[in-house]
């Protein structure tokens, strides 16, 4: 499907060669003789994938005092120092060994796409197996919002979405998420902002990757590195529903975004498959226990087709399913997608629908998504790289209220 000509690509490319995110070591490559000096399972460790805790070990393992992990972390995520070679307070050797044992650039810069005036940046990343991932910073006037990919590829399969195309891949680990943080962090600040905001709305399920994404959570919300508050990170699903309901045992408070889109369990079924398993009842269930847990309300999102579900019978349908819940609603108009037969209802039709939830007593916004074009555009940068078709590319960055 050709974007209409209002939304042509309007991006410009900064940052065509191959470039490292870091200047410290890169990660051998997985085809690469000889095997990495640290690797769990067949992927090797970076230092973006220790806690603090875990740095701490890793030190006193080595025989460094307790204070180096303090310094390191310092170094790492408060002055944002992508090279050991910087860390000017650390013996020489520690610094070699270091490099070589926890190497600070698990992800290599590909390509950076900027558009929408300069304000939202689309950075492809090459992994260490050589696969593409891709990250969204998006800047607001008041905030700035990186958009984090979880896995390469996704296993849910939503029929509108280009990231599940291909199925899942595999899953990023912690560091690989945290490196991404890392990196829009550094980049937010070239561009003389802070990055205040991670959404969990790139590629990938983040709850089909529980244990790294609250491990990524964990390291970055870590008042002794970038400090980043629970409250300020978004986590968002397609409707896991035990994940969800264990996410509500965790310490961290973040934020919960829940891609709804339908508000039956018929449409549902065919937009996002996961739903077989856990229909619109028990997601909502779980989402109630989850606001009644936490105290904390729920994002729902919505994108919308034409002609499959903005009709204002099911404006009236939803609204009646959220009446009661703490919560507020994203409208979001769908980034169509090559190939896939779901278009964007027209602007009056998407106001219509935002109107009978709000009048319903439901907060609605409709927010467009940011980078529209460059996410067409990643798909080919992906292709291009992967040799895979022009389909595979990632889901719409979107961010939160
Ligand atoms: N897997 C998670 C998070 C990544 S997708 C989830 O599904 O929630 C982030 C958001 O982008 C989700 O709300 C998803 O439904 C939405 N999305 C995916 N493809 C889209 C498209 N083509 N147009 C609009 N939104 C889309
Ligand atoms: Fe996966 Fe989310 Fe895309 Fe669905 S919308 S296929 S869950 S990334």
């Amino acid at each position: 499907m050709t974007p209409p000509p209002s939304l042509a690509p309007t991006f410009s490319e900064t940052a065509a060669p191959v470039l490292p995110i870091a200047s410290g070591d890169r990660l051998t490559p997985a085809r690469s003789p000889g095997p990495p000096p640290n690797r769990r399972g067949n992927r090797p460790l970076s230092f973006y994938d220790l806690t603090f805790e875990e740095l701490e070990a890793h030190c006193a393992g080595i025989g460094q005092p307790a204070y180096r992990a303090g310094q390191i972390y310092s170094w790492v995520y408060k002055q944002l120092t992508s090279d050991y070679v910087t860390m000017s307070n650390l013996p020489a050797n520690l610094r070699t060994e270091l490099a070589a044992a926890l190497p600070l650039s698990p992800l290599t810069l590909t390509r950076e796409l900027v558009t929408d005036d300069a304000r939202t940046y689309k950075m492809l990343y090459r992994t260490f197996d050589g696969q593409f991932i891709e990250t969204v910073l998006m800047l607001y006037r008041d905030r700035a919002t990186v958009c984090v990919s979880c896995q390469i590829g996704c296993a849910v399969g939503c029929a509108f979405c280009a990231t599940g195309i291909g199925g899942l891949t595999r899953n990023l680990s912690a560091g690989e998420m945290v490196a991404q943080v890392v990196a829009a962090t550094r980049r937010a600040k070239e561009l003389g902002r802070q990055l205040t905001n991670v959404v969990m709305m790139g590629m990938g399920e983040p709850l089909q990757n529980y244990a790294a994404t609250l491990k990524m959570v964990a390291i970055i919300n870590d008042p002794r590195g970038l400090n980043m508050g629970a409250r300020r990170i978004t986590i968002s699903t397609s409707g896991v529903v035990p994940r969800i309901v264990a996410l509500s045992e965790e310490p961290y408070q973040v934020n919960l975004a829940v891609s709804l889109h339908a508000p039956d369990d018929e449409r549902r079924d065919r937009l996002v498959p996961l739903n077989l398993r856990y229909p619109v009842a028990a997601l909502l269930a779980a989402c109630e226990r989850y606001i009644a847990r936490t105290g904390r309300r729920v994002s729902f999102e919505y994108a919308m087709m034409k002609g499959i579900n903005d009709d204002e019978a099911t404006a009236r349908v939803l609204a009646a399913r959220l009446r009661r819940m703490i919560c507020h609603v994203n409208l979001i108009p769908l980034n169509p997608v090559d190939l896939l037969p779901y278009e964007r209802p027209d602007p009056a039709e998407i106001a219509r629908f935002a109107t009978i939830l709000r009048e319903a007593g439901i907060p609605t916004t409709v927010r467009y998504s940011r980078g529209m074009e460059i996410a067409a555009a990643c798909g080919q940068l992906r292709a291009e790289h992967a040799g895979e078709p022009l389909l595979v590319s990632a889901a719409t960055p979107t961010s939160p209220q």
